[in-house]
């Protein structure tokens, strides 16, 4: 068959929802519901016509075995069974035989058939197996559903001796079971229908109403959609429902604090990068407003100038150590590193800075220390804490570096002798652009990343920072960091 192309989209489309349903949880309950409910609906059929015709026939025989009974004490009274004529047992034996459209042979003790209401085997030998066991004492009642027969067999004793003198077979039509099972079975098959039709219904029905919170949930989510609004979801139909809407609005206020740390950090960037570029518009537009200005006073801005380029370049650099500290740990370059060489070219390169404000630099370390980090990294993060030390310091001053190690970790402690941290600011100064300070804090050239960046470079190696400070009596960092690196 030709399918044009269009047709092949819907086709495709109307699979596509196919398999989008079939895959719901809706298909799921639906289908376990139309299973429990009619798989007993189904048997039901079964075993109500299994019952019925088993009652029937059993019905059947029990009346059948009664009149044959009744027969018998008659049959042997007259002397039928041994030749006798009787006129009265031929009358019941037909009557018997027309009543259930059936077949009534009497055997005597020779197998010898003396009375067929068929007249067919009147004179025949009969041997079968329902035959011997009846000579034995046992009646018997055979259903031959095939066929649509029951036959029946009651032996023939002597009234006064109760000696076994012959057997009665009688072979009845069932059809009238047949008739009314089947006459049962269409009323069944109607209740089934209806029945079905019923749990595909209430199916249909409770699967849809039992997947609504979820279709809630959806709809929840797409109107909170696009911005992280404070919108907060409750659907509380189902305790699991509630858990994810739960969960949904813990999500959202992670979000919502970190999108407004985002936003204060861009705030903050913005103005740090723009004050020193206000100053140097200042200082050119005062030279330029002026007439005839002095080569001097020219110099003079020029070297307000630069300096602010130079504090412009340091919050860009500051920047971009924070922005690399702040990516995965894929960046980190973790090298099996000598801390004590590493914190001497640390002090040695700034010895020079601590010279000029007579501020002594003393390192103490006991024992060799090798640990797995990463060196640019650390190398930034112990000298932003020295340089902190050396800013925040008095004229003459010092400052002590020691190094400890134990089995685990390698101690890095940084005291002062500077102007100390106020105990209000203490838990702040972790964080980017936060100073005591700010004017002071300018002066000297600081960015308030500084601690930042220390702060992420120690976490990155899954250590940890502590300060202890004292207002105006000087400041203690403790860095710990792992021997061993464990990604
Ligand atoms: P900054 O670039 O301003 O130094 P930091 O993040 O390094 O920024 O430090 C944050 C603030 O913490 C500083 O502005 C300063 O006020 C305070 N601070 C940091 N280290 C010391 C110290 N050793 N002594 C006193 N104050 C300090």
């Amino acid at each position: 068959m030709y399918i044009r192309s269009g047709e092949w989209v819907i086709i495709s489309s109307i699979k596509a929802k196919a398999v989008k349903y079939f895959k719901s949880l809706q298909a799921r309950i639906f289908v376990i519901f139309i299973l429990v409910g009619l798989i007993p609906i189904f048997l039901m059929k079964y075993f109500i016509l299994e019952n019925y015709e088993a009652q029937a026939v059993s019905q059947k025989s029990t009346m059948v075995q009664e009149q044959c009974r009744q027969l018998t004490d008659q049959i042997s009274e007259t002397g039928y069974i041994r030749g006798n004529e009787s006129k009265q047992v031929d009358r019941q034996l037909e009557q018997l035989s027309k009543l259930y459209n059936g077949r009534v042979i009497i055997v005597d003790s020779n197998f010898l058939i003396i009375r067929d209401t068929y007249d067919i085997d009147e004179g025949n030998v009969i041997i079968s197996e329902e035959v011997l066991q009846c000579f034995m004492g046992k009646d018997s009642a055979n259903y031959n559903r095939e066929n649509e027969f029951l036959e029946i067999t009651v032996p023939l004793r002597n009234k006064d001796t109760k000696e076994m003198e012959g057997i009665m077979v009688v072979s009845v039509t069932t059809t009238d079971v047949e008739a009314g099972k089947d006459a049962l079975g269409n009323t069944v098959l109607t209740l089934q229908i209806v029945l079905t039709i019923l749990i595909l219904a209430v199916a249909f029905y409770v699967s849809r109403m039992l997947t609504r919170p979820f279709g809630k949930i959806t709809r929840s989510l797409e109107e909170v959609r696009g911005s992280v609004t404070e919108q907060e979801i409750s659907i509380p139909d189902y305790t699991e429902t509630q858990l994810l809407a739960e969960a949904y609005n813990r999500m959202l206020r992670r979000m919502k604090l970190q999108e407004d740390s985002r936003q204060e950090f861009v705030s903050n960037v913005s103005h740090e990068l723009k004050t020193p570029i206000t100053s140097m518009k200042v200082l050119a537009d005062s030279l330029l407003a002026q007439e005839d200005v002095p080569v001097e006073l020219y110099k003079e801005f020029m070297a307000d100038i630069a300096e602010e380029i130079d504090r412009e370049n340091k919050i860009i650099s500051d920047l971009l150590s924070l922005v690399k500290m702040d990516k995965r740990s894929s960046d980190i370059h973790i090298a099996e590193t000598n801390i004590n060489q590493l914190i001497e070219l640390v002090l040695k390169r700034l010895r020079p800075i601590a010279a000029k404000r007579g501020i002594e630099l003393v390192l103490e370390s006991f024992k060799p220390i090798l640990a797995e980090v990463d060196e640019t990294k650390l190398t930034l993060a112990v000298s932003n804490l020295i340089e902190n030390g050396i800013k925040y310091n008095r004229e003459d001053g010092w400052v002590h570096v020691s190094l400890n190690i134990d089995s685990k970790y390698f101690y890095v402690k940084v005291e002062d002798s500077g102007m100390g941290i106020p105990e209000e600011a203490q838990e702040h100064i972790f964080e980017r652009f936060y100073r005591v300070d700010k004017s002071h804090s300018r002066e000297i050239g600081g960015t308030g990343l500084g601690l930042a960046i220390t702060r992420s470079a120690v976490l990155m190696h899954h250590g940890a920072i502590k300060v202890y400070s004292k207002e105006g009596e000087g400041t203690t960092f403790t860095v710990r960091i792992p021997l061993k690196y464990v990604p």
